[in-house]
């Protein structure tokens, strides 16, 4: 029943981390610009320029609680002949001898010369002893003294952050063209597997793929990911494959080695979904499979859940931010080795590590690899910040040594 992934000659297989990377991500495409309310659009990239409908403030804008004078009023009491709240503009001018008492945020009325601070003014009944020195303009924001009718406050490309939500919302956006998240299905396949609420039964775990698949989806802004479980029959994964088949993302774990029930491959196949590389010479995530369906991407993933957490890491990620508009893969980092690494022949090694910051190292990090886990363990890795790239070869990789790494989602974290 082992069947390897029936696709066009050009589907790879045992190809390096590198060219597996380059595989996924000529095989992502940035996905078509749409409009989303404005609160959705964060951490989004944006796909249309936002100018200013207008000058900001649209009016002079009282900055301080105080009154609405003229300079030359300045060490003399004069009258307040009345009062202007924000959302309200007053009435009558301010003139020699007068003023109004003004709220932060309203118009300024006209004739004002500066506001000055209430708690510089003494107030007796109407009338209010003023500063000795009253700055021209002291405390007004002048109209379009922030921004001016016309300029570009947010350009194409840009991700949207809050502030750039309040820029939006400043000049009248309410819905915002920007590049959407992908959608993502996660299938677990596997008899032996039962849900994190079930007690195992004899031979079974619990599943931890699907809830941790789900969680780093999430990690990545991705809204309401599926998750879906799958016997190892060809029909359930099947079934399953159907019932997600609108996501532009699906991820399956497990079934996709060389297995008596590793029926992954031929699903996708079965599913019409080609083949773009199976296995990957890495440790972990060996049987790592890829395949695409028009748009749709189609993860393989190994059922061990570090290799299934690793290959989501530096491939699904990857995927994820180029459909995204984003910069797919970060710059990766350079740390100093703090212990010597026992050699890792045949196979580029993703060893899981901590990343410390350390001046006396060349880079500014130091990495402290963790003991050493198998594919299957996440119990020493979950106190990893990141992973370390660690090249093949047959010598000691010495304490000192310069290595590539990579944050593991939302690292660095402090604690
Ligand atoms: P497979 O790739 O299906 O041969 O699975 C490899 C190993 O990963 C086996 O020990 C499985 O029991 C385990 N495994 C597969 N899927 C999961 C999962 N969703 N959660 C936890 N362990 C899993
Ligand atoms: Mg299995």
């Amino acid at each position: 029943m082992n069947a390897d992934l029936k696709a066009p000659a050009k589907c790879r297989t045992m190809i390096d981390p590198d060219e597996a990377l380059r595989l996924v991500l000529q095989s992502a495409v940035c996905a078509a610009p749409r409009k989303v309310p404005l609160a959705e659009a964060c951490g989004l990239q944006l796909a249309e320029p936002i100018p200013a409908d207008g000058d900001y403030p649209p009016f002079p804008r009282a900055m301080m609680d105080g009154y609405a004078v003229r300079t030359a009023d300045a060490g003399q009491t004069v009258e307040v002949i009345g009062e202007v709240a924000a959302g309200n503009p007053a009435d009558v001018a301010v003139s020699p001898g007068y003023c109004l008492e003004i709220m932060t945020g309203a118009p300024c009325p006209s004739g004002t010369e500066a506001v000055v601070q209430k708690e510089q003014t003494t107030r007796q009944g109407n009338r209010v002893t003023l500063p000795g020195k009253i700055a021209e303009g002291g405390h007004i924001a002048r109209r379009g003294s922030e921004c001016l009718a016309g300029r570009l406050v947010l350009q194409p490309g840009q991700t949207i952050t809050p502030l750039a939500v309040a820029v939006a919302a400043s000049f009248g956006v309410e819905r915002i063209r920007i590049t959407p998240r992908p959608s993502l299905a996660v299938i677990t396949t596997g008899g032996e597997l039962v849900p994190a609420g079930q007690r195992p039964g004899p031979g079974q775990i619990r599943d931890s793929n699907g809830p941790m698949l789900v969680a780093m989806a999430c990690d990545m802004g991705i809204q309401r990911p599926v998750h879906l479980h799958a016997e190892d029959r060809l029909d359930e994964i099947l079934h399953a494959l159907g019932q997600v088949a609108d996501k532009d993302i699906i991820l399956l774990t497990g079934g996709v080695s060389v297995g008596n029930y590793d029926l992954v491959p031929e699903a996708l196949q079965r599913f019409g979904a080609e083949g773009v590389f199976h296995k990957v010479t890495q440790k972990p995530g060996k049987p790592l499979l890829m395949a695409i369906k028009g748009r749709q991407l189609l993860f393989g993933l190994p059922g061990n859940p570090l290799a299934s957490h690793f290959c989501f890491q530096r491939y699904v990620a990857a995927a994820i931010r180029k459909t995204e508009g984003k910069l797919p893969v970060p710059d990766p980092m350079r740390a100093q080795l703090a212990v010597p690494l026992p050699p890792k022949r045949g196979r580029t090694h993703f060893v899981t590590a901590r990343a410390e910051p350390d001046d006396s190292s060349p880079t500014g990090w130091r990495i402290h690899p963790l003991p050493g886990a198998s594919s299957a363990d996440v119990f020493a890795p979950c106190q990893a910040s990141c992973y370390v790239e660690v090249p093949p070869g047959k010598a000691e990789i010495p304490a000192g040594e310069i290595l590539s790494f990579a944050w593991i989602g939302g690292a660095p974290w402090t604690n």
